[in-house]
């Protein structure tokens, strides 16, 4: 009797093991990467079967640049990264799936973007901000032909 619960328990144990051997290399986590039009911040919304476990954002030169300039006072708009990652445990990329929305702002880096920004030293800011607007709402509205003419627009000024 004594032996076949050592048996049992072994074996459940053995099981557990594998299985947890299993789930920590099978990519569970899906990491989807958002950044937000106006001001560059990043965000990384980690989820698991749909159910999210983390949000975490990531400054980048353009967010803390802004922020320096602008304030911290308005509402991110966040554009969702064209391609979402799957992750195991230890957080290593092992899939991907890719989007065609939101190419359009992401084809512009957040460098560009401080770039293109700070380039209006000496004139109104507030008109290449209105241009970057005009760049993540065409992206937002999924409309190819005003996102491409607005990015050509901005990466003509960056040369
Ligand atoms: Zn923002």
């Amino acid at each position: 009797m004594k032996n076949n619960k050592f048996i049992i328990f072994g074996f459940l144990g053995f099981a557990v093991v594998l299985l947890g051997i299993q789930l920590s290399s099978h990519p569970l986590i899906e990491s989807r990467m958002y950044t937000c039009g106006e001001c560059r911040l990043h965000r990384d919304s980690r989820r698991i079967f749909s159910v999210v476990i983390s949000n975490s954002t990531i400054e980048t030169k353009c967010s803390s640049w802004y922020k320096s300039q602008y304030g911290n006072d308005h509402k991110h708009v966040w554009i969702l990264a064209p391609l979402i990652q799957y992750k195991n445990i230890n957080g290593d990329g092992k899939a991907s799936i890719t989007l065609s929305k939101g190419e359009s702002l992401w084809a512009l880096s957040s460098d560009e973007q401080l770039q293109y920004l700070k380039n209006s030293i000496g004139q109104d800011r507030s008109i290449r901000l209105e241009i970057i607007k005009k760049l993540y709402k065409a992206t937002l509205q999924d409309d190819k032909e005003a996102a491409t003419s607005t990015l050509i627009e901005i990466k003509q000024t960056l040369k």
